[in-house]
């Protein structure tokens, strides 16, 4: 074993526990100043780079720096911006956010002085994305195309790499300029610095081929010429990718050799990245266990003398402390968490972690969105990226609102028009808040759906809503309460196929929710009807080795602290193929998934030809669909349903073939209907608008609205919409 070998979770204390007035904290390695020799950062929270959409265009840099402001108040130390391209082959998407030239500097300050305004420093990170660049210019090592672009690279000559070298130091020299404490240079994710340093895309016979030494030169002529243009008080990050995930990936001697030639060559902060975007292996999506890949990060950061920043499914504050105090890792560094909560850090600083907006890993409104080219915003917090445009000014004419409904529509719309002064009742007919999420929230790997209703719960009390569980409304109920508005967000029910197909009223037969609440079992072979989002989720659930329903949470679902246990590091690496060594010599870190018996064999059903799971998220839908491939689901695309019988469910087959299925039972996944009895009839073709009924003025929000696609960043979004209006 190499001297720098440590074997999972355990690893040197390397920070001492401090004992000035930061060790008074809750989190006092979080809030101990870092001192980087020329220059201190104020605790160590750093959020990370995401693209949001807003970096590339001239016009929406007022919008970043609103953003970034809020994030900057919000006590975060250190911010590093999207991907900045030093030059056009290295632009992400056509016309992407450059900085090649001095005209380019002037949008930039407005960023850099939003952050300095409230003691945060500000980085610009550098990305070229070589062959991953959604464009005809693209270049790499070698010519060989991504999976995840249609573009087929140009190998890079020697001239060429050249010339991008000094794109590199020019770019970093205009940030500078700009105004940045520094520059982050990509180097991991499968970017083209990575691209170099692996022989999964570097075949290369020049100097710039070959073993580590030859694959690693482009990236340090890089780091040289980018120090040599900024001078030795400017922050230089680099990005390191600490297992690439991928086929013929580094193993872990060659990360360690380069980490300490990036030292050399004048790295200020190693940044760690966890597997390349073209990876099989999930590295950020909810079921990915908090911080999985922290032990990668510890077998980096003992040999290096340089701070090492730890990055991936980190997102709250006793997972940051605990890495800090046991000295993984000497810097946290956050992206998500920072869409979901600009206040996070001001939040653990006060003692408040049950205030925090916990960003869920959803990736539902970030990076889907960045892939479907639109501006990133939050699910759980529909104000990021729209800072100036959703925004909840105090009422001058504060007025009595009743909210009908405690799903996250009703729970939005309450905690944003009590923040704004007005006089909120919130009522749930069931006893507890959540709504839909609550039956999310016990599918394996979405336990931190539990965060949301918590948050809400807080928040709720915190703004002084009050509360009515356990209480059903009707037109008394408001009438007699003399309220101003209503706000409508009664939701959806389960889509019922009783009198639409024979037997679905059966015993053996139950919806989604009665499966998920642990009103009905299921036996051990099941059939599901609907491949939606939900189907998935119930056959996930069917077949996981860890499901609990609702009813056997119990009490504790009312309990805004509880969480469920994640599944354990080392089954979810076995079940993905990760090598459990985070001291690993096997290439990029994989070895051969385990298999997996599931508990019930499962069949999954929709009435359209094609793939299961099309309409499934693009960053986190593959994960689905490989889970339930893994757990042995049995895929069953254009059937037609006949008749369910005791002994199971008639279907005809594509085929024309009619077929019993011999299932113990049939869960109904067939999408939901919505419910809104109390919304007085409107005139108006446009359901949006407010309707006038016994003096009060009704609003119909979320899936009592429209059923059809709904999600929580829509209920979410409609939620905060109403209550900023009103
Ligand atoms: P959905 O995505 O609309 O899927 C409903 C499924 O039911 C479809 O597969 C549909 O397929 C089938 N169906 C519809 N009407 C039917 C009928 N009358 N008889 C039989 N089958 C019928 O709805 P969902 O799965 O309930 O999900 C609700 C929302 O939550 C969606 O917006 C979804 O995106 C979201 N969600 C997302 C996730 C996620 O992981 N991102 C997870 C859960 C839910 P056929 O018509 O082809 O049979
Ligand atoms: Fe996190 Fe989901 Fe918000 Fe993205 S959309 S920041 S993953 S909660």
């Amino acid at each position: 074993m190499p001297a720098h070998a440590s074997t999972r979770h355990t690893s040197p204390k390397r920070i001492a526990t401090n004992t000035d007035e930061h060790s008074q904290s809750t989190f006092p390695h979080i809030f101990e100043p870092l001192d980087l020799g020329f220059t201190t950062l104020k605790n160590r929270i750093v959020m990370g780079s995401m693209h949001t959409g807003l970096e590339d265009r001239f016009y929406n840099y007022g919008k970043l720096a609103a953003y970034f402001e809020k994030r900057a108040k919000g006590g975060v130390s250190m911010m590093i911006t999207g991907g900045i391209s030093p030059n056009r082959e290295g632009w992400l998407l056509p016309f992407g956010g450059t900085m090649s030239n001095p005209l380019d500097v002037h949008n930039h300050k407005k960023v850099t002085d939003a952050a300095h305004k409230h003691g945060a420093k500000m980085v610009m990170q550098i990305l070229h994305s070589g062959r991953y660049g959604y464009h005809p210019f693209v270049v790499s090592a070698s010519p060989i195309k991504s999976p995840i672009s249609p573009f087929k690279p140009r190998q890079m000559s020697i001239k060429n790499i050249e010339q991008t070298v000094e794109d590199y130091a020019r770019c970093a020299s205009l940030a500078k300029d700009a105004g940045y404490d520094g520059v982050e240079i990509m180097g991991s994710e499968g970017y083209l610095l990575n691209q170099f340093l692996s022989r999964h895309v570097n075949q290369r016979n020049d100097e710039y081929g070959g073993d580590i030494h030859g694959r690693m030169k482009f990236p340090l002529e890089v780091v040289r010429a980018v120090r040599e243009a900024t001078g030795k008080d400017f922050i230089i990050i680099y990005r390191l990718s600490l297992i690439d995930l991928v086929p013929d990936g580094n193993v872990m001697d060659e990360v360690i050799t380069v980490a300490k030639a990036l030292e050399e060559a004048g790295v200020t902060i190693i940044n760690t990245g966890i597997g390349w975007h073209e990876a099989r292996v999930p590295t950020i999506v909810t079921s990915v266990p908090r911080s999985t890949f922290a032990s990668d990060t510890a077998v980096v950061t003992q040999p290096m003398g340089s701070p090492v920043m730890a990055a991936n499914r980190i997102n709250m504050p006793d997972t940051a402390e605990q890495l800090l105090a046991e000295g993984e890792a000497d810097l946290i560094q956050m992206a998500r968490p920072f869409l979901a909560d600009p206040e996070w850090v001001n939040k653990a600083q006060a003692g408040e972690v049950n205030r925090i907006n916990t960003c869920i890993a959803c990736n539902q409104a970030c990076l889907d969105h960045t892939f479907e080219h639109k501006r990133s915003t939050c699910l759980v917090n529909p104000q990021a990226c729209y800072e100036t445009e959703l925004v909840y000014k105090p009422t001058k004419s504060p007025k009595k609102v009743a909210v009908v409904g405690g799903g996250v529509a009703g729970m939005s719309a309450s905690v944003v028009l009590a923040k704004r002064g007005h006089d909120v009742t919130l009522f749930e007919a069931k006893d507890v808040l959540g709504g839909q999420f609550n039956y999310a929230k016990v599918i394996p790997g979405k336990e931190e759906f539990f965060e949301t209703i918590r948050y809400f719960r807080n928040e709720l009390d915190y703004q002084g809503v009050t509360i009515k569980l356990n209480t059903k409304v009707d037109d008394e109920v408001l009438k007699s309460g003399l309220f101003d508005h209503v706000v409508i967000a009664t939701g959806v029910v389960p889509r019922d196929l009783a009198g639409k197909l024979d037997g679905a009223d059966a015993p053996n037969v139950m919806s989604y929710a009665e499966l998920l609440s642990g009103a009905k079992e299921a036996g051990d072979t099941v059939a599901v009807i609907g491949a939606g989002g939900i189907g998935f989720d119930v056959s996930e659930y069917l077949t996981a080795r860890h499901s609990e329903p609702l009813h056997e949470i119990g009490d504790k679902v009312n309990d805004p602290s509880y969480r469920p246990e994640p599944q354990p590091i080392d089954e979810w690496m076995a079940e993905w193929g990760v090598n459990e060594n985070p001291d690993y010599q096997t290439d990029g870190g994989l070895e051969r998934p385990e298999s997996i018996t599931p508990k019930r064999q499962v069949y999954l059903m929709q009435r359209s030809k094609g793939r299961l799971g099309k309409g499934l998220n693009k960053t986190s839908g593959w994960v689905h669909r490989a889970h339930i491939k893994s757990h042995g689901v049995y895929q069953m695309p254009g059937v037609s349903y006949e008749q369910i019988t005791p002994e199971g469910i008639w279907v005809t087959t594509p085929n024309g073939h009619s077929q019993l299925l011999r299932v113990d039972s049939v869960v109904v996944c067939a999408g939901q209907v919505s419910v809104n009895d109390l919304m007085p009839k409107s005139s108006d073709k446009d359901d949006s608008k407010p309707v006038q009924k016994n003096g009060m003025t009704y609003h119909l929000i979320g899936g009592a609205k429209l059923a059809g696609e709904l999600d929580a960043k829509r209920a979410n979004r409609e939620g905060a919409e109403v209550g900023a209006k009103i």
